[in-house]
């Protein structure tokens, strides 16, 4: 069993050190570089996250630059990624990092600074330092499975804990932890793919369980899905003298804890007759109507809410949501105003 790890880790080194692409988080070991790389990462492709890696990593050095940095400007970096509680996490987290001056050197650790769960630390604690510790993403997710011919529900703790186990034991095989992660997850990015896999040039094709059994792409099992659920939001967009407010959502389940618009949110069982527009963000199908009355000065006050103009939108929420909500918003007075002058 030992042995034929090792064999299998041999020829997965081997083809990695002649296959591996070049990203830009990989020109050293970093941990600042491979944080940010691996929270990027986290919900959006390679492809998509290289432009805004470099594009962050030129406005924000080092970890001491975003630490200084306003979050309203790490916000407006981040636009087009989703996900903005990365964001704002990266930033907490650089402020507490630098604070205890510096990164620790293990995942344990790690995990006590804000957004770092078990993949990022353990990703930090394995690529930059060289814990012997292995790290768990879709990519590993799906190799181990086909590898161990496993059929585990791995959207479970106590499953997943299994794949943990496993791929811990790869990387303390006594070849270099970062790169047998690394190598894992790029057989997983390219030959290892979810679709007709191209076993016949892989390098653990010998051991590999599910191959063996001549149904690589029946594993991993498919998570079953979240429901959609509908969600009507009734925008009240309250301006004055060209300033919006926005107000921190406690109201709604998506955006949650971001600014948005005031307004009320209502689940729905169907589809609204009638509404401006129509936005997905994850599973919430979001109909979104502006309506009258506008929220009074004073219930703005008592929300804690800011004023904000039109253009400064971006820097408190760059959410398209928002965004396509102010449009929505000029689109409707462009109407009325024409169908006035008619
Ligand atoms: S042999 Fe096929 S299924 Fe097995 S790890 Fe390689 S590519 Fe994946």
């Amino acid at each position: 069993m030992g042995q034929e790890l090792r064999k299998s880790l041999t020829d997965l080194m081997t083809w990695y050190e002649a296959n591996k692409r070049d990203l830009p988080w990989r020109q050293n070991r970093d941990p600042y570089r491979i944080w940010i790389s691996e929270t990027m990462l986290q919900q959006t492709t390679t492809r998509a996250v290289i432009p805004y890696f470099e594009k962050f990593l030129t406005q924000f050095p080092t970890l001491y630059d975003l630490a200084r940095a306003p979050l309203e400007q790490v916000l407006s970096h981040w636009a087009g990624l989703g996900y903005y509680s990365r964001a704002r996490n990266l930033h907490r987290s650089a402020q507490a990092l630098v604070a205890a001056g510096g990164f620790p050197e293990n995942f344990e650790s790690l995990m006590e600074f804000p957004g770092f769960g078990p993949y990022t630390s353990r990703a930090v604690a394995a690529l930059a330092f060289g814990q012997e510790v292995g790290v768990i993403d879709g990519n590993v997710i799906r190799v181990l499975c086909r590898y161990k011919g496993w059929p585990v529900a791995w959207w479970k703790s106590s499953e997943r804990n299994k794949l943990q186990t496993e791929i811990d034991l790869w990387a303390q095989q006594g070849f270099c932890p970062a790169t047998i992660n690394q190598a894992v997850m790029e057989l997983g990015a390219s030959l290892c793919s979810p679709q007709r896999p191209s076993c016949f040039q892989c390098p653990l094709r010998t051991n590999c369980k599910a191959e063996k059994m001549e149904k690589p792409d029946h594993l991993p099992l498919k998570k079953p899905r979240r429901q959609s659920e509908i969600w009507l939001w009734e925008v009240q967009l309250f301006s004055h003298q060209n300033h919006f407010a926005l107000i921190p959502n406690t109201y709604a389940p998506f955006l949650r804890g971001q600014w948005i618009f005031p307004g009320q949110v209502q689940q729905l069982n169907s589809k609204p007759k009638s509404y401006d527009f129509r936005h997905n963000i994850t599973h919430y199908d979001i109909f979104v109507t502006l309506v009258s009355p506008q929220p009074t000065m004073e219930s703005v006050v008592e929300a804690e809410g800011q004023w904000i103009r039109p253009e400064e939108l971006s820097l408190w929420n760059p959410a398209s949501l928002l965004k396509k909500t102010l449009n929505a918003k000029d689109g409707k007075e462009a109407k009325c105003e024409a169908e006035h002058w008619v």
